[in-house]
């Protein structure tokens, strides 16, 4: 009674270069504030999404923005 030997070779591992994960360069998160007119009201928005109060003047709204880029 021969035992069964059972040679199973296995495939050699693919050693290729991994693929690197691609970083993106992204996009310096810049801040750009503007004012946006609504209606009777300015309000100062930015890029990032950041909308500051309705102000009545559109001094005070490029106020708001100035303080935005600030922060
Ligand atoms: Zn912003």
């Amino acid at each position: 009674m021969e035992p069964h030997t059972d040679a199973t070779l296995l495939p050699p591992l693919a050693s290729g270069p991994l693929p690197r994960p691609t970083s993106e360069p992204q996009p310096p998160t810049g801040h750009t504030a503007s004012t946006a007119e609504r209606g009777a009201f300015s309000l100062a928005v930015c890029t990032c999404g950041w909308s500051g109060p309705a102000r009545r003047s559109r001094d005070l709204a490029r106020k708001d923005a100035a303080r935005h880029h600030a922060a």
